[in-house]
């Protein structure tokens, strides 16, 4: 006998509750041993391929950030809750003919990384504004993607060559409807994800050296949040720790 869909929701809260929990204290206990307050590293909550109820049960949860990878499925859900008054993030790959679509619906784009991105997203950004209250005033936040891999495997890996990055950066900077907010990146497989967020940390310096207010660093993932944070995290994007292994998908 499985149970009443009331009682598997509650079962699926309780579980969440408790794994979020984990993950709380884990960002917590890195930020004592950085010396940094908690209160400085945002959670996202990557829902990738889990369903809107998730999303509905992670904002009763206290989840105020949720990151999406795919623009159809980001849409459907973000429309299912739409009531939730949650910050939507688009971490996923950008097609230069596609990015103004994200950027109608994201709140936040950390996936920029190339300028051939940026009339779409501009584009789609100043869409998304005019049906808005501050019309022609919306600047979507943008987060250069930055590629950790050694240069011998960056080949068609998503990322920024970090050499690129202050020219991508100024680039953003020259479009009024983006606001170049800071960097983002993934770990490497294979290399120690702290040797790996410390080059991430100086590339983020050279973006705050042209543009000061671009201060965040979105870094860390399940496996390597505690890493992250211990070089300057403000953003952590947490997805399996929470939601548990992401469901089969096509
Ligand atoms: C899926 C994903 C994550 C979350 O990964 P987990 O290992 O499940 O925490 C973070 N960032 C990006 C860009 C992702 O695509």
């Amino acid at each position: 006998m499985t149970g009443s869909p009331d009682s598997a929701a509650k079962e699926r809260r309780e579980e969440l509750d408790l794994r979020l929990g984990v993950v709380r204290s884990r960002i917590a206990d890195a930020c004592v041993s950085a010396g940094r307050r908690p209160d400085e590293v945002t959670l996202v909550v990557v829902t990738k391929y889990f369903p809107a109820s998730d999303v509905r049960l992670l904002a009763g949860l206290g989840v105020t950030d949720v990151a999406e990878n795919r623009h159809q499925e980001a849409v459907a859900k973000q429309a299912e809750c739409a009531d939730l008054g949650l910050v939507w993030h688009y971490v996923g790959g950008l097609q230069s003919n596609k990015a103004h679509q994200v950027a109608r619906w994201a709140d936040v784009v950390q996936s920029v990384d190339r300028e051939r991105l940026l009339p779409g997203l501009a584009r789609g950004s100043g869409e998304r504004g005019a049906g808005e209250r501050e019309a022609g005033e919306r600047r979507l936040p943008a987060l250069l993607q930055v590629s950790l891999d050694p240069p011998e495997r960056a080949q068609g890996r998503s990322g920024a060559d970090p050499a690129a990055v202050p020219d991508l950066a100024r680039a953003v900077l020259a479009e009024s409807a983006l606001e170049l907010r800071g960097v983002m990146a993934v770990a490497p497989r294979g290399e120690d994800p702290g040797a790996a967020f410390a080059r991430l940390a100086e590339v983020a310096a050279g973006v705050r050296a042209v543009a000061p207010r671009a201060t965040w660093i979105s870094a860390g993932m399940s496996n390597d949040l505690e890493q992250a944070i211990a070089h300057g995290a403000t953003h952590v994007r947490v997805g399996s720790a929470v939601l548990g292994n992401r469901p089969p998908h096509g």
